[in-house]
């Protein structure tokens, strides 16, 4: 039997031709990335040494031992050229001046000639970071954080790593923790080659549990506020800051979707811009000297925040002017502050920034102090218990300086991160001494294009959510706000350590 084909009515056709018009407008997020030159050289980390007298009498030696077929060029390349394959000690004098620009830290100088080389660090490369960006560890000698953020802030893209590497599988900190990417056993979403969509989306503020409703109409609303990705940039005090920085970080994060956090009163109100589109991408970082402005920036921003300490002035002035618009409080990041968090939620709070120190350490600790991904496993788990974590949202902040870190906070309990000390990685600024807390870091002082410096902050992020998204398409996951709290997606080094001694024992005492 030949099924009758129904003529489509002209309004069928019409509504048709509608839908294809909106499913070719419909573009997946995408963050445009566009080549940003480095306004200056990112000097080679690696020094190597040659100790003269060493390499003359290792030259003598290998004269006298080649002797006759140093007649052909090619013998007496081979060894004034010795021992690096790199081109460290081919210029003219060859390893009496170094080119030290070409060495890659390979060591193989060092590992044939102990006695008369030696690879230092480059001590004109201490000035782009501090000792959390280039640690003294000597097993993390090849690694550089510096350079990696460069490359990203440069170029949009992927930096690829890891080929031959010879160093541990575990450190300290963040390195403790290894993320479960075993798409060969789980059907992999493949996000970043196009075939499906992973969400990077997520929801900054209050949601409730359950809908309620009073005379028909919904009585608890959700107060939040959606960022395409769950970075947003951290506010850098006058002391890590200028305007060019300031510029960069508001043109960025409007480029992005994602908000910045700043003080009002950095807003330069001269520039008679319209105030939503000062306001538009930013957290106003509230205290009481903002009173004055308030109704002004309550009316047109979409979120604001301010410090713990003045909860007690501003919370019931910010509500009374606008009930509805999400309040995110600050509070340093220390243990068993989940106690603090509680009864704060007696108010109407839509969530918490919790910062670390910009090396992740607890904030003003000086004894054993934690670091941040042990206090967020802590805060989350305790939050849970009580039954509150779904409701609100947690910010983290503090020693978040590479894009394996993002996922690696929002399996431990983050739902957003913030970053600080990485944006002045990334727009070259050089740290003035040690960077540890936004009271004692330092920038020497500097200026440049903004928009050279939002095209490097775009870049960086969207080399970070392209990271984002393999990640999560390994885990076969397609939302990124399913990955918070999920510690089943990684392994934790001290766990595994203790499991592992745990046998031995038991094997011992068999
Ligand atoms: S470390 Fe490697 S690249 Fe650097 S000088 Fe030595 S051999 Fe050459």
């Amino acid at each position: 039997m030949i099924e009758q084909v129904e003529k489509p009515t002209p309004m069928r056709l019409k509504k048709e031709i509608k839908d294809r018009e909106t499913f070719e407008k419909y573009e997946r997020f995408h963050i445009k990335t566009e080549f940003a030159a480095s306004r200056r050289k990112v000097p080679n980390p690696f020094y190597p040494r040659v100790k003269k007298i060493g390499l003359a009498k290792y030259l003598i030696k290998e004269i006298l031992h080649y002797n006759i077929k140093l007649a052909k060029k090619e013998y007496r390349g081979a060894l004034l050229s010795r021992p690096c394959i790199y081109g460290v000690f081919s210029g003219r004098f060859g390893g009496f001046k170094p080119q030290r620009e070409l060495c890659t830290g390979c060591m193989r100088c060092v590992l044939e000639f102990p006695e008369f080389c030696r690879v230092d660090r480059n001590p004109e490369f201490r000035t782009l970071g501090d000792s959390y960006w280039l640690p003294e560890d000597p097993t993390r000698f090849s690694f550089s954080a510096v350079a990696i953020v460069n490359y990203e802030a440069e170029t949009g893209k992927i930096p690829i790593k890891g080929m031959g590497y010879k160093g541990p599988f575990a450190g300290k900190g963040w390195d403790s923790i290894w993320t479960d990417m075993s798409e060969i056993v789980r059907p992999t979403r493949d996000g970043v080659h196009g075939r499906e969509y992973i969400s990077t989306l997520v929801d900054i503020g209050y949601k409730p549990k359950f809908i309620s409703f009073e005379n028909g109409q919904p009585s608890i609303k959700s107060r939040t506020v959606q960022a395409t990705v769950p970075i947003l940039f951290n506010y850098l005090p006058p002391n890590l800051n200028n305007d060019s920085i300031r510029k960069s970080i508001h043109s960025a994060a409007k480029k992005i979707g994602t908000f910045y956090i700043e003080r009002p009163s950095n807003i330069n109100f001269s520039e008679k811009k319209e105030f939503s589109t000062l306001y538009k991408n930013m957290i106003p970082l509230l205290t009481t000297r903002d009173r004055a402005n308030l109704t002004t920036i309550l009316e047109h921003a979409e979120i604001v925040s301010y410090s713990i300490e003045e909860h007690n002035e501003l919370y019931s002035q910010i509500r009374s002017v606008n009930p509805n618009i999400p309040i995110i409080v600050r509070i340093p990041f220390k243990r068993g502050i989940a106690t603090k968090l509680k009864t704060l939620l007696n108010d109407e709070i839509d969530g918490f920034h919790l910062f670390a120190d910009y090396h992740g350490k607890e904030y003003n600790t000086t004894k054993n102090p934690s670091f941040i991904k042990d206090l967020l496993l802590e805060t989350h788990k305790d939050l849970v218990d009580e039954g509150l974590r779904d409701e609100i949202t947690i910010i983290a902040s503090g020693g978040i300086i590479l894009a394996e870190h993002v996922p690696k906070a929002i399996i431990c309990g983050a739902d957003v991160v913030a970053i600080d000390t990485a944006i002045l990685v990334a727009l070259q600024c050089r740290f003035d001494g040690p960077c540890r807390s936004p009271e004692e870091g330092k920038i020497k002082s500097d200026r440049f294009s903004p928009q050279w410096g939002a095209q490097r902050l775009t870049n960086l992020i969207a080399s970070w959510h392209a990271q984002l998204i393999e990640i999560l398409s390994a885990m076969g996951m397609r939302d990124v706000r399913r990955l918070r709290g999920d510690v089943g997606r990684a392994m934790f080094n001290e766990e595994l350590e203790k499991e592992a001694f745990g046998e031995i024992e038991v094997r011992t005492g068999a």
